[in-house]
């Protein structure tokens, strides 16, 4: 399947993204220029879902580095992706987008739970579902939950928008000469250790044959380029 078949896609957004400008937390002109973008892609016939990480607000990694209980501090982490979601949602509907957030842990009052034929149910109405607290789960992360999302909800590719468009030999920040991959496979991200998404959302992608597309979201109208098969990313797959 060539990247300009797709149809339906799991969108990962990381966290930091939302910042826009910022150093922290959720910037809204950004969130509504993204809002905007998915809406056109909603638009041009995708069937759209999303993960949202958190790491504008917390991490839990962090918070145990300083002290903090890890199980404790992951589930403030999945909180902190709760926030998210219910921001994205407030932009899309804004923009007139049907939008469900459905969150692994259950709070009845906020959103809906997580629950997998309804959110089948929720795509075919044509309404864009947001999964939030991630996997549910401590010591796992967002790009994992993405993994299973689009497996379970039968996507035919992750695509992963972040702050560097694909995937690298270096860290281009910091090394002038680093190159960018045009495609690499499950095998050698997971050898090279190569930073795409953690190891775990890679093993689940290849053993699902879900293709990841690395690229960068912060780059105005970008995602309509890559979904169309254009635009600079990076795809892993077989
Ligand atoms: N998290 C978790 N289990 C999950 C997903 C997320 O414990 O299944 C916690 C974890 O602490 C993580 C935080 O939520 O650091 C925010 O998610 P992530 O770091 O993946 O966000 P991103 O880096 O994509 O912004």
């Amino acid at each position: 399947m060539s990247r300009s078949s797709y149809k339906r896609i799991l969108l990962k957004l990381s966290g930091e993204v939302l910042m826009g400008p910022g150093q922290f937390g959720i910037d809204s002109e950004t969130v509504a220029r993204l809002a905007q973008e998915v809406k056109a892609a909603k638009d041009s016939g995708f069937e759209l879902c999303l993960v949202i990480g958190g790491g504008n607000i917390f991490r839990g990694i962090a918070g145990a580095a300083s002290g903090m209980d890890r199980t404790a501090a992951d589930y403030m982490g999945m909180l902190a992706t709760v926030m998210n979601a219910l921001a994205f949602q407030d932009a899309l509907e804004k923009i007139g987008v049907d939008t469900r957030v459905q969150s692994a842990i259950p709070m009845a009052t906020v959103c809906e739970p997580y629950i997998r034929r309804r959110a089948m149910r929720h795509m075919e109405k044509g309404r864009i579902v947001i999964f939030a607290a991630g996997t549910g789960n401590p010591f796992f992360t967002t790009d994992t939950a993405s993994a299973l999302r689009a497996a379970e909800m039968g996507c035919d590719a992750l695509f992963k928008g972040t702050s560097v468009d694909g995937v690298y030999n270096a860290d281009p920040k910091q090394d002038p000469t680093a190159t960018r991959y045009e495609s690499l496979s499950f095998n050698r991200v997971l050898s090279d250790n190569l930073k795409v998404m953690d190891a775990a959302a890679v093993a689940l992608c290849r053993d699902n044959h879900i293709p990841i597309v690395v690229f960068n979201i912060r780059e105005q109208a970008n995602l309509a380029l890559v979904l169309s098969g254009q635009g600079t990313a990076t795809i892993v797959g077989k």
